[in-house]
């Protein structure tokens, strides 16, 4: 076991710049290391081969490259899936999750080991709260499945932090692993190949609006009264409708940009043509999108999805008030990598 707790990937530039000239080395290492942990995936300090062997060795016993292992790898019937369980140097579990659609590729990464948000259909909310990833184990994710896509001549198009945990409760390192997979010199994927999904902070919403990023944001409703939402997702009691709303609006003000709300339709819970028409009146002029989701099966929860017929009669109410609608294909359900079935549980 190795004695430090670095971590390369928690490092910035500055971080890096300085650790370099500590150990004598001139600042440029920085851009060399970057260009082969970012760029082309490298594995292990070993494979930065722009380094002398000297400073490789000094690097592996200074900081730790990676942090995390892979324990298990699961891949749909139909190939087009992939899902990753990843241990943690504590041990904990997180998951990926890698969706090919055609010319997307599209990952799914984990800002949290577990939830603390509690919501009564989601896997990860019923496994509970471990911990925060740091920045470094959020990048290390996108890192990961970007080298694997890369061995076949291939490219992460986007990447939707909507895997285990809830973003806004680790606000700092989500948005600073962002940046950093960002970075023109580094992976380079652009913000408005990005996703964050919230379960509805109210102050992560606010904050990321201030920030006026072109990061996109979708916000978790599944229901259109504080009552029924209340039940399904505790934090609707903490941020209720009036205030999730009111945030929603200054988003929308602030950065100009079509807001998301996910909603999983959950058979004769919120699935009725009364409940789309309450969720048009609440979403009435505001700049936004509904992307619905029929619901996935997790152990702890006894809802059952809505038909498809249903499906389409709720995005038509819906289309019909003027709100775009889409149905979220289903992908990966065979190996438990739909939404909300992260659960980082072994086979
Ligand atoms: N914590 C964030 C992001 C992770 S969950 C959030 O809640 O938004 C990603 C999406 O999956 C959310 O929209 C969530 O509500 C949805 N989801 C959770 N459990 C689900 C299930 N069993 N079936 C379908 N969608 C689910
Ligand atoms: Fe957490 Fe999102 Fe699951 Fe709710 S739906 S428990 S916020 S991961």
């Amino acid at each position: 076991m190795m004695e430090t707790d670095k971590y390369l990937f928690d490092l910035n530039q500055d971080q890096l710049k300085d650790y370099f000239v500590s150990i004598g080395e001139p600042p440029y290492r920085v851009e060399q290391l970057w260009n082969a942990s970012y760029t082309h995936f490298a594995q292990d300090f070993n494979q930065v081969t722009a380094f002398p062997v000297r400073l490789r060795s000094q690097l592996a016993c200074d900081m730790h490259f990676s942090h995390l292992k892979t324990v298990e790898r699961f891949a749909s019937t139909d190939g087009e899936t992939i899902k990753n369980l990843f241990t943690l140097p504590d041990g904990n579990l997180i998951e990926s999750v890698l969706m090919h659609y055609n010319e997307r590729k599209t990952l799914c990464i984990s800002s949290q080991s577990g939830c603390a948000m509690g919501c009564v259909f989601c896997a990860t909310g019923q496994m509970g709260f471990r911990r925060n990833l740091s920045a470094g184990e959020v990048i290390e994710q996108v890192l990961f499945l970007g080298r694997e896509l890369s061995q076949s001549g291939e490219k992460i198009t986007n990447i939707v932090i909507m895997g285990m945990g809830e973003p806004f409760h680790n606000y700092d390192a989500v948005l600073e692993a962002i940046d950093r997979l960002n970075d023109p010199n580094g992976l380079n994927l652009g913000a408005r190949r990005f996703t964050i999904s919230t379960v509805g902070i109210v102050p992560g919403i606010r904050r990321f609006a201030a920030e006026k990023r072109q990061v996109n944001l979708a916000i978790s409703l599944h229901a259109a009264n504080d009552t029924l939402r209340s039940v399904l997702i505790p934090a609707n009691r903490k941020y209720p409708l009036s205030s999730l709303m009111e945030a929603c609006g200054e988003y929308i003000r602030q950065t100009n940009r079509r807001l998301t709300f996910e909603w999983a339709l959950i058979r004769d819970v919120n699935d009725s043509v009364e409940h789309a028409r309450e969720l048009a009146v609440l979403l009435k002029g505001l700049l936004c999108h509904v992307n619905i989701i029929p619901l996935n099966p997790t152990t702890s929860y006894h809802g059952k999805a809505t038909t498809e017929e249903q499906a389409q009669e709720f995005k038509r109410v819906l289309e019909n008030n003027g709100i775009p609608c889409t149905i979220r294909a289903r992908r990966g359900i065979d190996i438990a990598a739909g939404c909300g079935q992260l659960a980082a549980r072994r086979a």
